[in-house]
């Protein structure tokens, strides 16, 4: 008997936990443990900090769903894992031995780094969390009554641009309906060598796309845009081809706190994006490997880390799907259009339906992706199973 421990209940862990209790054998265990006592869906957070939604919204509560499919939860902090003795200690103090680790605790955001930059102690707004999200609609109720400059953006060492691009946007789209957008200059900052790049060298036409955009919509941007004060980013989790740590290797990773090296060199350094589709597909391979090694088998899954992504500008949108994630790719496709931002909508109620449901990848879904031809594991995987 086995107890899998996954630790984080976001867009990784959830599906993490759903599959692993498919995955693994009936009498081992499969334990959560997370921070938060519910799932908060973080793509709906630029329509939190604009009022388009409440925060209740977007949350679903986990224990009785995590009951429902017998999963342990314990909604409580890890304080530090201690690989060498397979434990975890919680922020109680109390230890909660494992005997595989998957590790999901998304982005540990970084403020202190740029001084002033963050919503506490410092003096920008953010959509990465839900509960930045709420302070900002704060601000933005008074701010709608005030208007003046936005400055908008992705900092130095940002790997996932979609969201400020999104949020730029979809603010500007609220300012519009508001009758106030004469009012407020916009100015998008980042990091990327040019607009579009998003961290993947742009994606068919991003750049043409989203240039266009922001000069239909009188957004000015400043790119290779550095902030004074920043230092590396450290502390993502160290993984190799199949979302396993090369040292302690009953531990794996998934999502945002993976590390991944940029794949291309640019001015200012530019990270690489996890979203989600990508994240499904390390969910898939570390499942199914640490199955493979409780059958005395070798992990062989590899995700294929596709990038397929939906930016929401409040009215319309942009799409991508860059299959692989990095140039020359055999699908290289983007579009922009409000069928984007009904895809967002779609996608949201999707994917909380499958939190609410407790599924992580209903039958039909791998379908319509092979139908699509996108694959979440790559073929060699796919051949062992
Ligand atoms: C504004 C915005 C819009 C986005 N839009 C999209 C989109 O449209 N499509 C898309 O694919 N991606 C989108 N993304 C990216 C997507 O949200 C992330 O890729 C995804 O949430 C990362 O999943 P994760 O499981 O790695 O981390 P998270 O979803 O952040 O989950 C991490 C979990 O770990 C918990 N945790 C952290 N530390 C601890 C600890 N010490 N102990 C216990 N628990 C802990 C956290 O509370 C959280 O529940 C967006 C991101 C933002 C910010």
């Amino acid at each position: 008997m086995a107890t899998i421990c996954i630790l984080g209940a976001g867009l990784g862990g959830i599906p993490m936990a759903l599959e692993m209790r498919e995955k693994a054998r009936k009498h081992d265990t499969v334990r959560v443990v997370c921070d938060l006592d519910r799932y908060q869906f973080i793509p709906s957070n630029p329509w939190v900090a604009v009022g388009w939604r409440e925060p209740a919204e977007i949350e679903v509560p986990l224990g009785p769903m995590f009951k429902k499919r017998g999963i342990d939860f314990t909604p409580m902090g890890a304080e530090r894992v201690e690989p060498d003795k397979n434990r975890i200690i919680l922020k109680d103090g109390n230890g909660c031995e494992y005997d595989f680790l998957v590790i999901a605790t998304g982005p540990s955001l970084d403020f202190s780094a740029v001084p002033g930059l963050g919503p506490r102690p410092g003096f920008t707004q953010s959509v990465c969390k839900t509960d930045h999200a709420m302070e900002a609609c704060k601000t933005w109720h008074q701010f709608v009554k005030q208007p003046g400059p936005i400055v908008a953006g992705a900092a130095l060492g940002a790997s996932c641009f979609g969201p400020a691009y999104e949020f730029t946007m979809i603010m500007e789209t609220d300012l519009r309906r508001r009758k106030i957008r004469d009012q407020v200059p916009m100015t998008f900052v980042t990091s990327e060598p040019y607009i579009g790049h998003l961290g993947l060298n742009g994606v068919g036409d991003t750049k043409g796309l989203l240039e266009t955009v922001f000069r239909e919509r009188s957004i000015k941007w400043i790119c290779n845009a550095g902030i004074d004060g920043l230092v590396n980013p450290k502390g993502f989790v160290i993984v190799n081809a199949y979302q396993q740590n090369p040292i302690f290797r009953n531990v794996f990773a998934i999502g945002v706190c993976v590390a991944i090296a940029p794949k291309q060199a640019t001015p200012v350094p530019t990270g690489v994006p996890k979203t989600g589709f990508m994240i499904e597909s390390m969910v898939m391979a570390t499942a199914r490997n640490i199955r493979s090694i409780l059958d005395d088998r070798e992990p062989e899954a590899e995700p294929t880390l596709n990038a397929v992504c939906l930016a929401d500008f409040g009215d319309s949108g942009v799409g991508f799907v860059a299959m692989p994630q990095i140039p020359p790719r055999n699908v290289n496709w983007s579009s922009r259009g409000r069928h984007i931002h009904l895809a967002k909508l779609a996608f949201e109620k999707y994917f909380l339906h499958k939190v609410r449901d407790g599924i992580s990848e209903p039958y039909y879904e791998r379908y319509i992706f092979k139908a699509l031809g996108i694959d979440k594991l790559k073929k060699q995987a796919r051949t062992t199973e």
